[in-house]
């Protein structure tokens, strides 16, 4: 692989595009920085604590690290965000959503701790019973157990950084700046994907775990041929996602007349068990249909993911 330098501010169109808004003017602000579990969001995390340390981030007063928990995510990706946790000093705050089942009552969060995170789906499943099984173009699980809780967290006076690389520009939300969400391996490190992985190289660990068991294992995001590899690295990857077609395929918020339409999580109308047999089997659409490279990010635009 040929790796490509770190672009520069001064000669990075986007960096000079965006770069007002890492400046917050005179009002004192906290950076939280949101860290997914991913390589990518750890580098992130990683620079903006290097950085916070030796005084350059004077556009803030106070700087904070925050892990939103899914309940959905391979353990190893919990081992990895807390050894990052432990070994650069983030005094991370792992936070949970609180789904209330009422009509009218938005979610809130609970601080956990990383002995106690909720690893069982539980979490997912209090979503999908109010709110829906997810699906491509219906993404509440991106929302109520990440966006909305550590926006809340956060609260008014703050930006949040989000771990979207230069490579990933169509993943800037349109809606960033009245949001005060700001996107530093962007707008101020210019990383991308080959930098991040030159990065990890070299460090005494890692994730740990092929990139597609990444986010919550069973994504309706990855490709076919990758949920066949997370089938194939442990079936157990699918419990949620067969429980979620289960007992929740007709939950949240129906059309009139679609009543009872169960809601199917996979592209073209598939449940858990049609891409299990799919992914399994010797389907040819299993082979061909690209390879989502992209992660959950909160705050990102998960729908505009590219599977190239
Ligand atoms: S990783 Fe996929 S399933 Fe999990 S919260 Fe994000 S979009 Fe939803």
């Amino acid at each position: 692989m040929v790796l490509l330098p770190t672009l520069q501010p001064a000669n990075n169109p986007v960096q000079i595009r965006y770069r007002e808004n890492f400046k917050v003017g005179s009002r004192t602000m906290k950076l939280s920085v949101s860290f997914s579990g991913g390589s990518t969001s750890g580098y992130m995390a990683y620079l903006l604590k290097r950085d916070w340390e030796a005084g350059e981030l004077t556009e803030y007063d106070s700087i904070e690290f925050v892990f939103a928990n899914t309940g959905a995510e391979h353990p190893k990706t919990y081992e990895f965000v807390e050894r990052c946790n432990q070994e650069w000093g983030l005094d991370l705050v792992y936070l949970e959503a609180v789904i209330d089942p009422r009509p009218r009552k938005g979610t809130t969060y609970k601080v956990v701790t990383h002995d106690t995170l909720c690893r069982d789906g539980r979490l997912f499943y209090e979503m999908a019973a109010k709110y829906g099984v997810p699906n491509n173009t219906f993404g509440p699980c991106t929302r109520e157990l990440k966006t909305v809780p550590m926006d809340k967290y956060r609260g008014k006076d703050a930006m949040t950084a989000i771990g979207i690389r230069c490579d990933e520009l169509d993943r800037i939300s349109s809606r960033y700046r009245e949001n005060n969400w700001t996107y530093p391996l962007i707008f101020k490190y210019g990383v991308r994907k080959v930098d991040v992985y030159a990065w990890w190289d070299k460090q005494p660990f890692n994730l740990g775990i092929n990139q597609l068991l990444g986010n919550c294992t069973f994504c309706f995001h990855k490709s076919f041929h990758k949920l066949g590899d997370v089938y194939k690295e442990n079936p157990a990857n699918f419990d949620i996602a067969l429980n979620l077609d289960k007992h929740y395929s007709l939950a949240g918020a129906r059309k009139l007349g679609q009543e009872n339409t169960p809601r199917q999580m996979y592209r073209g109308y598939r449940t858990t068990q049609d891409v299990i047999d799919m992914v399994t089997g010797d389907s040819e659409l299993s082979k061909r249909d690209g390879n989502c490279s992209g992660s959950c990010e909160p705050h990102g635009e998960q729908m505009e993911l590219s599977y190239d």
